[in-house]
């Protein structure tokens, strides 16, 4: 039996989960030009520099889904790092099929122009990293890490 919608129409298919629907961790690069209030558990500001958050997408839409949100400039403050986008510039997002968000905190603080930046930032489902906002080089590259499966920026 073919299934039917409500209408009656037969479904063709159910979209397969293609690569636009995938699951993974990502690295959100961006530029403060000027200090932004942090959410009410740092009190204080975060100073005007380059940085990346390290995040994972494992809910529905997946990778592209989240990636979008994060370059949209309104919406409704959820994670930490919406306190952050919402007033930053240059963000670029690079996303890693099957890849986890400490792995890539941890690999990025082998190189010693990466530091972390804020204590307890965005790691709250984490017991490894101390933080998953790190501060970035203004010449970062993303050598070291391997291959992304897209790229996007605003
Ligand atoms: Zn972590």
């Amino acid at each position: 039996m073919k299934k039917m919608n409500k209408t009656g129409k037969r479904i063709l298919s159910t979209p397969k989960r293609n690569r636009h629907y995938s699951y993974g961790a990502y690295l959100l690069m961006f530029f403060l030009g000027t200090k932004v209030l942090l959410p009410l558990k740092f009190s204080g500001y975060l100073q005007p520099g380059h940085y990346g958050y390290a995040g994972s997408a494992w809910g529905s839409g997946g990778l592209r889904a989240r990636c979008a949100r994060h370059l949209q400039k309104k919406k409704k403050r959820h994670w930490h790092i919406d306190w952050l986008t919402s007033h930053a510039t240059k963000i670029t997002i690079a996303a890693f099929r099957e890849e986890y968000e400490c792995n890539l905190v941890q690999k990025l603080l082998t190189r010693k122009e990466v530091t972390t930046a804020l204590k307890g930032f965005g790691n709250s489902d984490c017991t490894t990293c101390s933080s998953h906002l790190l501060v970035l080089p203004s010449n970062f590259s993303l050598n070291h890490l391997k291959q992304p499966s897209f790229l996007i920026s605003q």
